[in-house]
């Protein structure tokens, strides 16, 4: 017999107000088949006893629930485009809190678990095909060492679900230090009471940021770390290219992680205009545009907690503005850190900001690949390309190998920070259109290179490459 014990999950979410969340349980599915299960990350998680396919079916289509998994939905509101609306999980169910090998907590949800109290008019369903999309990449971020939600496995549901056209339903299991976004605390601030709101804050002190409990002010504190974790954030996302794609405040978690895969894509030309997104039409979350766009997130995340900084609201006000003022000169020297690393400085001097602004106008007007220009400088070999070729180009380049001749480290340095591999559009619709048809080769081959991303030591004859005019037609869409 197998012991539910085993789960050992906490519900410590269910401790705060019960305007938070709604206990409700997944909807059965009626023909439940494991699409991909993530063993590795099972193991993490201290989830070896699901070794064979019946449990793993049962428990991750939500047809069978762990024996000490309270189930909920949780709330919030957000801005979505810049207009204010309630939310809530309306298709993701959270089973509860599991401790890791490392006894860091992490959230399991399953989404795509069926209707909740905050499903509007949606299904409370998701395609197969959506939610093998965020597999691929949640997973292929992880590997690319950014701060993301994981994915722990996909299940075909049997059942036909309708959007466009007719599609097999899936369920995701997704693994995060918690689903707590920006629009929690709008909902909190907007939708409770201002001690429970008070209450959920203290919460998400202790959950994620139990060093500021003691600070003077830690409301104001919790501000501060969010907003470093945040433009972190960003700066991994722009080190690699990642495009998320709908940056509500719903979809910014107050840990830092990326989380809600929707309409996310990599850039593969540089430009910081790119935008795949069917319905950014204004390129409000353009990659180049994403930095402004926490700010903004983390202004509203602000207004929130106004009352808990001081009683006299102008100078909470001001408390707070003084911390968002920081926002652009944190972000622009994470910035140039982070670019340095690329081209390989560890000891920047000021001209350097006009070598990195030097190649990234040239790598825009010539339409150089972003991810292959570094690799291959990282390993200095010449990627073909029309910026490679061009007499600018090498110009830039002598410059910099003069640049880098007495810095240490300098390729160990871009090696860690320059992928090789990215998910590259192309390739992920081609795995999951093979995936859907069962055959998930592509799929697998595509992980396995994501895993040896930063591997300079093996060969590298081909660096990946788009195939023309892919990019130009691509678009992305909301999960769906
Ligand atoms: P997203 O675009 O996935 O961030 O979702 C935005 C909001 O729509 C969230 O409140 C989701 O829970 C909700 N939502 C998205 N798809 C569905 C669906 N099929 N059924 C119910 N709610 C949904
Ligand atoms: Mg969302």
């Amino acid at each position: 017999m197998e012991s539910n014990k085993k789960w050992n999950l906490k519900n410590t979410y269910l401790n705060l107000p019960d305007c938070f969340y709604q206990k409700i349980q997944p909807t059965p599915v009626p023909n439940p088949k494991i699409i991909y299960f993530n063993n590795i990350l099972a193991k993490k998680l201290n989830l070896e006893f699901l070794n064979n396919d019946t449990l793993i079916t049962n428990y991750f289509s939500g047809n069978k629930l762990p024996e000490d998994s309270i189930p909920i939905a949780q709330a919030y509101a957000g801005h979505q485009f810049g207009h204010f609306t309630m939310l809530g999980d309306g298709r993701a169910i959270l089973l509860g809190e599991k401790k890791d090998l490392n006894n860091k907590i992490y959230d399991i949800q399953l989404k795509g678990a069926g209707k909740t109290s905050y499903s509007r008019s949606g299904d409370g369903r998701a395609t197969l095909s959506s939610m093998l999309r965020e597999y691929i990449i949640s997973e292929s971020m992880h590997l690319l060492r950014v701060p993301t939600s994981r994915s722990l496995a996909v299940i075909d549901t049997g059942e036909k679900i309708y959007r466009e056209s007719v599609n097999n339903g899936g369920i995701l299991t997704r693994i995060a230090s918690s689903h707590i976004r920006v629009g929690t605390f709008e909902y909190g601030r907007h939708f409770c009471s201002i001690k429970d709101f008070q209450s959920f804050i203290n919460y998400v002190i202790n959950r994620h940021y139990p060093q500021i409990l003691n600070n003077k002010s830690p409301y104001l504190e919790l501000l501060k770390i969010t907003m470093e974790k945040q433009i972190d954030l960003i700066v991994d996302w722009i080190r690699v290219g990642f495009i998320h794609g709908v940056m509500n405040t719903d979809n910014m978690s107050i840990s830092g992680e990326t989380i809600d895969y929707g309409p996310c894509a990599f850039i593969n030309t540089y430009d910081p205009k790119t935008v795949f997104s069917s319905i950014d039409r204004h390129g409000r979350y353009a990659f180049g545009n994403q930095h402004k766009i926490a700010y903004w997130n983390l202004n509203i995340l602000a207004g929130t907690i106004l009352p808990f900084i001081s009683k006299d609201k102008d100078r909470a006000v001001q408390l707070v503005q003084d911390v968002l003022d920081q926002f652009p000169i944190i972000y622009s020297n994470k910035w140039c850190e982070m670019m340095y690393k690329k081209i390989g400085i560890t000891k920047p001097i000021e001209e350097d900001k006009f070598l990195i602004k030097n190649l990234l106008t040239l790598m825009e007007s010539y339409k150089a690949d972003y991810t292959n220009t570094f690799a291959a400088l990282t390993l200095d070999k010449s990627y073909i390309d029309s910026l490679s070729t061009s007499n600018d180009f090498n110009i830039w380049k002598k410059q910099w190998e003069k640049r880098i001749k007495n810095e240490k480290n300098s390729y160990q340095i871009m090696q860690s920070n320059n992928p090789i591999y990215i998910p590259r559009n192309h390739l992920v619709e081609s795995a999951l259109k093979n995936a859907i048809n069962g055959d998930k080769e592509e799929f697998d081959n595509l992980l396995n290179s994501m895993s040896q991303t930063y591997n300079y030591d093996i060969k590298h004859d081909e660096l990946q490459i788009t195939p023309e005019g892919f990019d130009e037609s691509y678009k992305t869409f909301c999960g769906t």
